[in-house]
């Protein structure tokens, strides 16, 4: 696989606007842009942090990944996203050394990222996330 950075953190939140006020008014960072993935079920707002981001996920219906998530763990670190060079290859590379793929191919994320997560129980627990900005 070729890694380059962590791209973002994913933080599951019950509240966003509460959220977004803490990481503004206690972290001091400003929130540059929230975003609904439909698909997902989910509001995201994202905060940059270096090369790194900060992606806050607010459930917007109960049945929703990010919904599941909290019932069954409550809120907290819900996956992290690295940032790739070559996301086909590097699901084909994963898969090939045994990992199992959430997504068999990419899709499109918030920001305009092509996305893929690969399966926690293959990865130590942690829901892991490939992104690739495609220009
Ligand atoms: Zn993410």
């Amino acid at each position: 696989m070729k890694i380059t950075h962590i791209e973002h953190i994913g933080i599951a939140v019950k509240d966003m606007d509460e959220a977004i006020r803490h990481y503004e008014e206690v972290f001091g960072m400003k929130c540059y842009a929230v975003e609904e993935v439909a698909e997902q079920k989910v509001k995201t707002a994202f905060f940059q942090v270096g090369q790194t981001k900060i992606e806050l996920l607010e459930s917007t219906q109960a049945d929703g990944p990010i919904g599941k998530f909290i019932e069954k763990k409550g809120e907290g670190i819900h996956h992290l996203a690295y940032a790739v060079e070559g996301i086909e290859d590097n699901l084909k590379d994963a898969e090939g050394k045994g990992v199992r793929l959430i997504d068999k191919a990419p899709r499109k994320g918030a920001e305009g990222l092509d996305i893929a997560f690969l399966h926690p129980k293959s990865t130590f627990g942690v829901l892991t996330e490939l992104c690739e900005k495609k220009e």
